[in-house]
């Protein structure tokens, strides 16, 4: 039985915890907030309840694998996971609507056949063909393996963009998602369409690589989940099925460096001084950390994925409490499109926050997130550059920027103004503060190709007994994401280095 310190009680952290426990480890999970989860929080006021990070699961089967593993109760008999269908309602510029049913291919080309136009779904349909060939490429590498020694194929882009041809000039291949946007789909509704998908995740569609495809890909194939009474239920029954395994928490307890002993991770040392021993330790926090815990310690080798040394962005969260039903027809998620989500992307990822963004307005129906059923818990979230090159504390900007989300809400949910009770507005800081990573970035799921730029550093390091989990760590961000990065470093420790991924 070796003993196992985790840095963090982020969902990614408390997978990796709770599979190492069952594996006969003794894990203690060291928090430095008062609470578990991390991005996965909860505010409530007067009776409404709003998840403060994720809205939407996929990849349900990473957890339902998860809580297989670790006990006899399935995730269904713990949270109840509601399919969002339709899994989206879109808002263009121009007024046009369509609304997209869940996990159904033939759905979505008819219903973008019925509002775009025919041939629009075929067009859709041929892209997602590619799509999942970049998918099947890229699925156990990119989500159910340990970062392969020679990441750096996974540098070459793995969607097969056909060639476009041109009078009187070489054809040429799209390499980035705008490019599939514009050339495949001919820009327009469905190019913004395939936009918000990357700008959903924090990518800006003009240099993220044409492989993020298998974000609609995964979405529309696997489906959108809503877990009832709020997305913070997933991350309490994760805690759960770790106390129930014997995991042990200390919160309010912040790790100030990862200790070493003869060249390997030997524990921690708290904050308050406290210090730990362990055989291996599991930093579920964001790496960039690690410089402090460790410092002049190189962990990222001269041929290693390092963290990114630019802050990725975040999310701006407008949570809003309304009198007045639900109406039985809303659509849980609604994205209202900006008018150029290029345009919105180049700015905001560079701090400049002058086009109107694109926002997700999400109405889960479920009584348990407001007081009654004359009361509506709504909320917006658009994609922003996160503190450091916004200052995010300038409370004119958060007011300005609250204003701008409500009022590309306001095309979507009707009388909004006239039926706010109050709202309150969420930045890149509480996000800081609720997961420690710098500015509130929020990390999106690693993707070959853009020269592996985008890919999140291996789950072991140059430490050894040092082990990455969460969405900082290969294979990135996102519930599904983080929830992998557990069962890749629980395979890592009790299997050693001839773990070859989940089956
Ligand atoms: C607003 C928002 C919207 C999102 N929307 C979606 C979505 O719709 N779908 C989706 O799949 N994903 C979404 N995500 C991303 C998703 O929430 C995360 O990728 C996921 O929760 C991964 O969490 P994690 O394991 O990396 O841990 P995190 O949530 O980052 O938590 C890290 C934990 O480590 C703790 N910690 C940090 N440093 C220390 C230290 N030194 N000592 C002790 N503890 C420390 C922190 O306090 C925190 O509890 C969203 C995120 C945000 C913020």
């Amino acid at each position: 039985m070796a003993r196992i310190a985790v840095i963090g009680a982020g969902v990614g952290a408390m997978a990796a915890a709770a599979r190492l426990a069952v594996a006969g480890h003794r894990v203690t999970v060291y928090e430095r907030s008062s609470t578990y989860g991390g991005a996965l929080g909860r505010f409530e006021r007067d009776g409404f309840v709003f998840d403060t990070g994720p809205g939407l699961l996929r990849l349900p089967a990473v957890y339902r694998d998860l809580f297989v593993k670790t006990g006899k109760e399935p995730l269904e008999s713990l949270v109840e996971l509601a399919a969002v269908d339709p899994a989206s309602h879109h808002l263009f510029a121009d007024g046009t609507e369509v609304s997209l049913p869940n996990a159904s291919r033939a759905g979505v080309m008819a219903a973008l056949d019925a509002a775009l136009g025919a041939g629009a779904g075929e067009r859709w349909g041929a892209f997602l063909i590619r799509a999942r060939e970049a998918w099947d490429r890229t699925r156990r590498p990119l989500l159910e393996e340990p970062l392969w020694p020679n990441w750096q194929v996974l540098a070459r882009e793995p969607y097969p963009a056909p060639k476009q041809r041109r009078l009187l000039r070489s054809p040429r291949q799209a390499a980035t998602l705008g490019e599939v946007a514009e050339w495949e789909l001919g820009g327009g509704h469905l190019g913004a369409l395939l936009e918000c998908y990357a700008l959903e995740y924090g990518l800006d569609p003009g240099t993220a690589p044409a492989s993020a495809a298998v974000l609609p890909y995964m979405e529309q194939t696997f489906g959108s989940w809503y877990v009832r009474g709020g997305m913070r239920e997933l991350a309490r029954a994760v805690y759960e099925r770790c106390l129930a395994r014997r995991v042990e928490f200390v919160f309010d307890a912040e790790v100030a460096r990862v200790r070493e002993k003869d060249g390997r991770a030997a524990g921690v040392e708290l904050a308050d001084g406290t210090l730990v021993e362990a055989d291996h330790v599991v930093c579920g926090a964001d790496p960039r950390g690690l410089e402090r815990m460790l410092p002049g310690r190189e962990l990222w080798g001269p041929d290693t994925v390092r963290p990114a040394a630019t802050a990725r962005p975040s999310r701006f969260t407008v949570l809003l409490a309304l009198r007045g039903a639900r109406p039985a027809d809303a659509a849980h998620r609604t994205v209202v499109h900006s008018p150029g989500a290029t345009a919105e992307a180049r700015a905001a990822f560079t701090g400049k926050h002058d086009e109107p963004p694109t926002v997700t307005v999400l109405r889960p129906d479920d009584p348990a997130v407001r007081p009654d059923d004359d009361h509506e818990a709504v909320t917006l979230t658009a994609t922003v550059a996160p503190s450091g090159p916004v200052d995010w504390t300038d409370e004119a900007l958060v007011r300005q920027y609250t204003d701008r989300l409500i009022a590309a809400a306001a095309r979507a949910v009707p009388d909004l103004r006239e039926r706010m009770l109050w709202h309150e507005p969420r930045t890149p800081v509480h996000i800081a503060q609720a997961t420690g990573a710098g500015g509130g970035s929020v990390p999106a799921p690693s993707l070959a190709g853009a020269g592996a730029t985008l890919l999140h550093p291996s789950n072991t390091t140059g430490l050894p007994g040092l082990y990455l989990a969460g969405g900082w760590a290969h294979p990135g961000g996102g519930l599904a994401h983080a929830g992998m990065t557990g069962a890749l470093v629980a395979g890592l420790i009790v299997e050693g280095d001839d773990f070859r991924g989940s089956q």
